[in-house]
């Protein structure tokens, strides 16, 4: 529930008792510099979109993941998990979410030009993009300039943006599903895990987190909940996809457990696309 306790301090008013931490200075020093760095960073060209491919029960390549690399002239590589939270909380994540969907949909393009069956394309998306009332139809205007039809794209969603605008979330996903486009849970059963929006929303895939598929080899309970989450899945008519697998132990694994596709650094890190 960490987001939802930050989602309310960010919404108190004055009334909010703050505390201090000593390294909360260093902290916001080092996010600051980051925000001014993020800002131009579209302009100068230092994000990137590397893919990672995901793989069918054979090993075939199948689709591939759009993943963000931030090379920053002033503070070198900086990982997505950090400036992701704050290319959100500025607003940045808006035009870079739109670069982000436009060069996923010119790829996959000139992944086909050139005769690689690559079925579709998977990108994140975070919350402040998909609350905006104009996300439809940026998706459809990616999709239009590349030709794509919108069963080749697919969009990672995160539990945490159920809480949000549920009546707004569900007609934007309900317009999505209507072009074709598949709507995936990222990191699924590590949010705010509430079932009752399965039985609602028109998901298409749940991705387990990879937190389970690394437990399986040592832990009894990621077995069991990996089983439970396909067996979800599945009961729902949804595909399910095991993220991080490492080792061909955990590849068994999850083949074992009917996943429909695989993805992780065994078979395939993420890199810059080769045609
Ligand atoms: P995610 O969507 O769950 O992406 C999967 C992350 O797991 C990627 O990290 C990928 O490199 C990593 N990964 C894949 N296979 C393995 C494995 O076998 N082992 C391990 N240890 N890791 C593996 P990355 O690229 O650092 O991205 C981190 C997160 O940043 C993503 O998690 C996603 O939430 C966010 N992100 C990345 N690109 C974008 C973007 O364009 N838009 C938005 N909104 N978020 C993004
Ligand atoms: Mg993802
Ligand atoms: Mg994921
Ligand atoms: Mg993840």
């Amino acid at each position: 529930f960490a987001d939802l306790a930050m989602y309310r301090a960010k919404q108190g008013g004055k009334n909010n008792v703050t505390f201090y931490a000593p390294e909360m200075n260093a902290a916001g020093t080092a996010r600051s510099s980051m925000e001014v760095g993020l800002r131009g960073a579209l302009e100068r060209g230092e994000l990137q979109v590397v893919y990672q491919p995901l793989h069918d029960l054979s090993g075939q390549v199948r689709g591939a993941e759009a993943l963000l690399r931030w090379h920053s002239a002033a503070l070198g590589h900086v990982s997505p998990a950090t400036f992701i939270p704050v290319a959100e909380d500025t607003g940045l994540i808006i035009p870079i979410g739109t670069y982000v969907l436009n060069e996923a949909c010119r790829q996959l393009a000139a992944w086909r030009e050139a005769g690689r069956p690559i079925e579709r394309m998977s990108v994140n998306v975070s919350p402040a993009q998909f609350v905006r009332d104009d996300f439809v139809d940026v998706v459809r205007r990616a999709l239009q300039s590349w030709r794509l039809q919108g069963r080749d794209l697919e969009l990672e969603l995160t539990e945490r943006m159920i809480i949000r605008d549920v009546e707004g979330v569900s007609r934007r996903m309900a317009e999505l599903r209507a072009m074709g486009v598949r709507l995936s849970i990222d990191d699924f059963g590590t949010g705010n895990s509430a079932l009752n929006y399965l039985m609602t929303l028109p998901v298409t895939t749940l991705k387990v987190d990879r937190t389970f598929v690394q437990a399986l080899e040592d832990s009894p309970g990621a077995y069991r909940i990996v089983q439970a989450i396909v067996a979800l899945g599945h009961a729902l008519g949804l595909d399910v996809v095991a993220e991080g697998v490492e080792t061909p132990a955990q590849l068994l694994q999850v083949r074992d457990l009917g996943v429909e596709r695989t993805q992780g650094f065994l078979l395939g890190r993420p890199g810059p696309p080769r045609n």
